[in-house]
């Protein structure tokens, strides 16, 4: 992937950020136009394309960094709840190709994301999709 997404910029200072928690393997930092205020991005030094990209053990660390997060957002800002999110390739709605995990705080009625789409399966459905995603694990 390209060096260059905004998130390497940002890592290498070339951009600013308002920086919530940094060590060697990854950077947190506010998200510039939040879904709620507090809305922050966890990402790795190490540049991968989106999660589907990224070293396993670099993936954990980013997720222990997440759930400290999601609890500082409870405890400081009084977030009652928060999403977890990892954006993956354009129809995932990742916009910069550059792994990251939104956590964002939620409030009561806050109404940050529309209602999901749900669809259903036919009979026999669900175990052919079960068997497609076992046999690729
Ligand atoms: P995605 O849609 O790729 O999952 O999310 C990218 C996020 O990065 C968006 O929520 C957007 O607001 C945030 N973002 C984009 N450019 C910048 C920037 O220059 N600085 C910061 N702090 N956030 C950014």
């Amino acid at each position: 992937m390209s060096d260059k997404t905004i998130f390497s910029k940002i890592i290498t200072g070339e951009i600013p950020a308002t920086k919530v928690y940094e060590d060697d393997i990854v950077l947190a930092f506010l998200d510039i136009n939040p879904s709620n205020q507090g809305h922050t991005l966890v990402i790795p030094k190490e540049p991968s394309t989106d999660v589907t990209e990224t070293d396993p053990d670099i993936l954990l660390h980013i997720m222990t960094i997440g759930q400290k997060i999601a609890k500082a957002q409870r405890k400081a800002l009084g977030a009652t709840g928060n999403n977890l999110i990892f954006n993956c390739g354009a129809d995932g709605g990742q916009e910069v190709f550059h792994t990251h995990l939104h956590v964002v705080p939620r409030f009561s009625d806050d109404q940050v994301f529309q209602p999901p789409k749900h669809t259903s399966y036919e009979a026999g459905e669900a175990d052919i999709v079960a068997d497609q995603l076992k046999k690729a694990l």
